[in-house]
């Protein structure tokens, strides 16, 4: 939905592939495309005659948008898209270029379970290879039993077994690469979690500038292994000694990028445009500090929430993704605050929200 904003605003025509009609793109597309994402015949048909193709979940079929780049420019790479979709796959190309990353074990049957759990030690958490986002696909063990009943739960497809970090911080950069190989990291952000999920983002990340600048070039640095074009983000743990390790890459604009929009001078939905596009990018500079909160359908459960008790604070922006059911857990939308300290901008984002979502 906010690249296809981001597009039209640029004089773009842009048509959406989905499979369910009433996705947030519906709403700010030329034409929407209802079609099996999964399914390359139908995808090649409907493709014929637009220019570029990119898209904004990881979990489509790597082999469709193959097929599709036989017949139009689709960034990022198809090859991209195959090795980060995959757990295993992206822990492997990050090890084979020397990034650092949580110790972790592959499993790929039962048998395999064992060996990961001596090799890794617990407390883990065990995720699926495949299809994870959001917290999905993944749990906290913290010894054999719960290990036992993970396993019942996640598998039996291919699995990886991470050693659960005591970060002290958890970070992302999100970073724009055009294809001429230029790139524009925007600044390090931090970001708190909850249950898994992204819960609040701020920017500039209220770290000493060496670690943030280390996750930028950290950031710029995969990027230009994996050969990327488009918009990406790599998410980090901080840990007490200082180090950074690399947690997982989203192949496209990211959460913790969303603050972009309202903060810096080209939103990473812009800068992928131009990427996708093959034109120059924007300057990714931060215009003021800023912070972001999600909203999930938890905050429906009283009813349509007080949207004009939370826009009445200074520097508050709603954006709202248009999704019609409100389940728990499920991202409805996001309070971005701009403010002239990223700790203001985080209290007043935090007093936004909970203004927002009093029931
Ligand atoms: P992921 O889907 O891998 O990004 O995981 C979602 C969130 O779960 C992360 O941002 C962390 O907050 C938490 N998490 C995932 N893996 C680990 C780990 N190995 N150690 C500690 N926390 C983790």
């Amino acid at each position: 939905m906010m690249f296809a904003m981001a597009a039209r605003r640029m004089g773009y025509r842009v048509e959406v592939f989905s499979d369910v009609a009433d996705c947030p793109a519906a709403r700010h597309c030329d034409r929407l495309h209802v079609v099996p994402l999964d399914d390359p015949a139908a995808l090649v048909g409907v493709a014929r005659g637009l220019d570029a193709l990119t898209f904004e979940f990881e979990n489509v079929s790597a082999a469709a948008a193959g097929a599709l780049a036989a017949q139009i420019v689709v960034r990022p790479a198809p090859a991209v898209l195959h090795t980060v979709q995959d757990r295993g796959r992206e822990k492997a190309f990050l090890v084979r270029h020397g990034f650092p990353v949580v110790p972790h074990a592959l499993i790929r049957d039962a048998a395999g379970l064992e060996a990961a759990v001596a090799h890794v030690g617990l407390p883990a958490v065990l995720k699926t290879a495949a299809f994870g986002y959001d917290g999905k696909g993944q749990r906290r063990v913290v010894d054999r039993a719960e290990v036992a009943a993970a396993w019942q739960a996640l598998g039996p497809g291919e699995l990886v077994l991470e050693s659960w970090v005591d970060f002290i911080a958890e970070l992302s950069v999100v970073a724009a690469r055009g294809a001429d190989g230029a790139i524009a990291p925007f600044t390090a952000v931090h970001n708190r979690h909850r249950h898994h999920i992204l819960d609040v983002t701020t920017s500039p990340a209220p770290l000493p500038r060496p670690v943030q600048a280390e996750a930028e070039r950290l950031a710029t640095a995969v990027l230009e292994a994996l050969d990327f074009v488009g918009v990406g983000c790599v998410e980090f743990f901080l840990t007490g000694d200082g180090r950074l390790l690399v947690n997982e890459i989203a192949p496209r604009p990211h959460n913790s990028g969303h603050l972009t929009v309202e903060a810096c001078a080209c939103s990473q939905f812009e800068q992928q445009v131009r990427a996708v596009c093959g034109l120059p990018l924007g300057s990714p500079r931060q215009l003021a500090p800023a912070a972001m909160a999600n909203l999930l359908g938890d905050c429906w459960a009283g009813g349509e929430p007080d949207w004009p008790a939370a826009l009445a604070l200074p520097g508050v922006s709603l954006t709202l993704y248009g999704k019609s059911e409100p389940r728990p857990g499920r991202k409805m939308g996001h309070l971005t605050v701009v403010a002239a300290t990223v700790a203001e901008a985080e209290a007043t984002v935090l007093r936004a929200r909970d203004r927002a979502c009093r029931s």
